[in-house]
Formats: C-alpha cells, sequence, structure tokens
C-alpha cells in the first residue's frame, strides 16, 4: 500500500505518518526529514537547501524528486510500503511521483489531507520543540517532555527550528494555499483524496486516519 499525508506544516502530518507507518507496516517517508538530514551531513544539496528552508520556501522540485526516488526504490525493495510525508506538495510533484511509481510498477493508492484552522497552526508550530540528538518531536502543549528542554527519548537539549518562527510559518502557509491546494483539487476529482479533521487529539485523528484507511482497503477487496 501506498500512501501520502498532505496538510499545511503543524497539521500533524509527522506525528500521524509514523504512528501509521507501524500500525501498517509502512515506511514513513518524509521529504523534510531527508532534506534535513542533507543539511546535517553538510552536503552540496544540504548547503543549498538549507536557506531555502529557513525562508519557509519549497527547495526545487527537481532535487527533491531525486531524493524520493532513491529512497522509494530503497524501501520498496525491502517489500514494505510507503506512506509518504510532505510529498508530492505541487501538481509537478505529484506527476514526479506517479511516474517515479509507475517506473517502479506501483500506484499512489491514497492521499488523506489534514484539515486545520490557520491559527491553531501558528499555535503549534511556536510550541514545537525537537531533539538537538535523535530529533524526536515534542509540543510544549499537548506532547511536553517530561523535564523542560530535554529529550525524554535521549535527554540531549531540544531546539526550536529555524522554520517555526512566525515570518517562516506565514511564508510555509501562502506557499500550501498556492502550490499544494491545487494539486489537492486535481487527486480529489480523480477520487484519490479523503479529508480529515485535523484539529483534535493525535489519538483521535489517528483513529479517524486508521478508520479511513481500513474502509478504503475495504472498497479494494469488495471491487
Ligand atoms: P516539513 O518538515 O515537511 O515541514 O518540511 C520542511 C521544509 O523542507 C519545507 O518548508 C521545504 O522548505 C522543504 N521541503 C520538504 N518537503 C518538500 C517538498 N516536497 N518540496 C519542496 N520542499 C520541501
Amino acid at each position: 500500500m501506498i500512501l501520502t499525508l498532505f496538510g499545511p506544516a503543524g497539521a500533524g502530518k509527522g506525528t500521524q505518518a509514523s504512528q501509521l507507518g507501524k500500525r501498517f507496516d509502512l515506511t514513513h517517508l518524509s521529504t523534510g526529514d531527508l532534506l534535513r538530514a542533507e543539511r546535517r551531513l553538510g552536503t552540496a544539496l544540504g548547503r543549498k537547501a538549507d536557506e531555502i528552508i529557513n525562508r519557509g520556501e519549497l527547495v526545487g522540485d527537481g532535487v527533491v524528486r531525486e531524493l524520493v526516488k532513491k529512497e522509494t526504490a530503497r524501501i520498496l525493495a525491502t517489500g514494505k510500503g510507503i506512506i509518504y510525508d510532505g510529498y508530492p506538495r505541487n501538481l509537478n510533484q505529484l506527476r514526479d511521483l506517479e511516474g517515479i511509481l509507475t517506473e517502479l510498477n506501483c500506484d499512489l493508492d491514497l492521499g488523506i489531507s489534514l484539515d486545520i484552522n490557520d491559527e491553531r497552526l501558528l499555535e503549534r508550530l511556536s510550541a514545537r520543540r525537537v531533539c538537538k540528538n535523535c530529533h524526536r518531536v515534542f509540543n510544549l502543549i499537548f506532547d511536553p517532555p517530561k523535564r523542560k528542554g530535554i529529550c525524554d527519548t535521549c535527554g540531549a537539549q531540544l531546539f526550536q527550528r529555524n522554520d517555526d518562527y512566525p515570518d517562516a510559518i506565514a511564508k510555509r502557509l501562502v506557499e500550501y494555499r498556492r502550490q499544494t491546494e491545487p494539486m489537492l483539487d486535481d487527486l480529489r476529482q480523480r477520487g484519490k483524496l479523503k479529508s480529515a479533521y485535523a484539529d483534535q487529539s493525535i489519538t483521535e485523528v489517528r483513529e479517524n486516519l486508521i478508520q479511513m484507511i481500513r474502509d478504503w482497503q475495504d472498497g479494494v477487496s469488495v471491487s
């Protein structure tokens, strides 16, 4: 099964993709994580992406396509399915992804968009903290660490992402409306998109998504 989660920054894509991945035995592939890993490694690509990410803009389609292609081929060779998070983000990337999957004899089964209002996103993103060492994500409002500023998993310090400050957050929302929403319309028209209400607890959103995926699986096995 090949799924992808959509939603503006702060909608909970990463959290939900990780949990759904475990539930349905899918590998979680986040393009944001892939780009941040390149940045940490200090590769030429990572250095180029750094400023773009900090400004809240989108990295070039071709660069992301190459990263996704390599990772997708690697994961499918293990026999597992994939849950994408943060990809595709515009119509061009959607075509790229469908092309990559066709070459690998697969198809994008279903996209789910996480819907939530802008005010709540700002609140969530400003409260997001990430572990410097293991990259676990916390939220000071609904998933705080046990000790202030310290990761529960590995004890390292938490930090705030450069693109989780107001200017960059605003830019990311504009990009989402301008580039991602037209792509969602395209998928919706082809019957490949479901929407989920994301302004609920992590557990409530997860259970709702699990049910949607099961309904989709039941529909496929009946037809
Ligand atoms: P995320 O972790 O999904 O919020 O992504 C963080 C940042 O990485 C984005 O604001 C973009 O700058 C970059 N990025 C992640 N995924 C993509 C993508 N599919 N296309 C272009 N840029 C991306």
